[in-house]
């Protein structure tokens, strides 16, 4: 009897640390995997050119970053970088540079959101979300998109209520290529 119930404790006992240890040994991994997600990210980040124009369709290189990280961009979008940024983010990720067989595979053309003003009812929604304060306009008054500052996140077409934003592409030109986007401050930023 004695001796089945130290068998039975030192089961116990022997199961709950198996079980301490599979713990740890789970939060230690995913700590490892964390750290080297973060520094893979920063070591993308590192390689872009920091212009923060969102012209790969994310707000800010560190949000394109993460998305190359995640394996949910191709990383071909960075307008300014060019054909060696490409070479870099491709050799950084381990695969192989999209071959480009036309300017629209690289150069993604630029997109704005528009906001069907007779739909708005100026709830000020999208005003709240846009990172950039591209859209203006007052209380239970429709509101429009300033197409110069937008960076076409697509942030704004989601919060509507109304559903009145659209996203529409501008076709790659000169005329189209915002040369201010750089200089665009994003709310929050110094
Ligand atoms: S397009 Fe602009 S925001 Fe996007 S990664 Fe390149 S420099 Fe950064
Ligand atoms: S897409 Fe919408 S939220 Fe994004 S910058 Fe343009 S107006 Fe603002
Ligand atoms: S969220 Fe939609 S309805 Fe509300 S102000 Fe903006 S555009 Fe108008």
């Amino acid at each position: 009897m004695n001796i089945n119930s130290n068998a039975l404790e030192f089961l116990i006992y022997g199961a709950l640390a198996l079980f301490v240890l599979g713990v740890v040994l789970s939060i230690l991994a995913r700590s490892k995997g964390g750290n080297e997600q973060d520094e893979l990210v920063q070591k993308l980040e590192k390689a872009l050119p920091g212009a923060q124009c969102a012209q790969c369709g994310y707000p800010g290189c560190k949000a394109y970053a993460e998305a190359l990280a995640n394996g949910t961009a191709a990383c071909n979008k960075c307008t300014p970088g060019g054909q060696d940024t490409i070479d870099t983010l491709a050799g950084i990720l381990g695969i192989s540079a999209p071959v480009d067989e036309n300017d629209d595979a690289i150069f993604t053309p630029r997109t704005v959101a528009i906001i069907h003003e007779s739909l708005c009812t100026g709830c000020t929604k999208c005003v709240r979300h846009c990172p950039v304060d591209a859209i203006k306009g007052s209380v239970r008054n429709p509101h429009s998109v300033i197409a110069n500052e937008c960076i076409g996140c697509n942030e704004c077409v989601a919060s509507c209520p109304a559903k009145c934003i659209e996203m529409v592409r501008l076709e790659p030109t000169v005329a189209n290529f915002n040369w201010e986007l750089p200089n665009i401050r994003f709310k929050g930023s110094n």
